[in-house]
């Protein structure tokens, strides 16, 4: 990732929409659990372009979206062992493999720090 939604999200679906990189699916859709909508981490590109990530931004739910950590090659162990702890479940591309940060990098934000990631803080609105 990238960002996070925790189990505070109400599944009001508002975010969907609103993301560029189509990263993020409905708890129905959810390839983890049916409970929570869930983030695609392998897709999200944080906004890196914009002055906030879109989802966050529609979200009416304060703490329902935190950070995580850059889906960059220097945390490719921490996606590795989400994925096969059930954290995350990252797509699995038939000629690639599974298709985690050393494969398919993304872009992050430089501005936030790797601490604030590491607790999963707020997205601040
Ligand atoms: S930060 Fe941007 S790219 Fe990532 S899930 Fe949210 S809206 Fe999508
Ligand atoms: S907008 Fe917020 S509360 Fe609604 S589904 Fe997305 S993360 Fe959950």
């Amino acid at each position: 990732m990238a960002v996070k939604i925790t189990d505070l999200c109400i599944n009001c679906d508002s975010c969907i929409d609103e993301c560029p990189a189509t990263a993020i699916v409905s708890a129905g859709d959810s390839p983890i659990n049916g409970d929570v909508t869930y983030v695609k981490p392998e897709k999200c590109i944080e906004c890196a372009d914009s002055t906030m990530p879109k989802c966050s931004d529609a979200c009416p739910t304060e703490g329902a979206i935190v950070w995580d950590m850059p889906y960059t090659e220097d945390f490719n162990d921490y996606f590795v062992k989400g994925h096969e702890s059930g954290e995350y479940n990252i797509r699995e591309h038939k000629k690639n493999g599974i298709m985690y940060p050393s494969i398919s990098p993304k872009p992050y934000r430089e501005a936030i720090a790797i601490s604030d990631r590491q607790a999963h803080v707020a997205i601040a609105g």
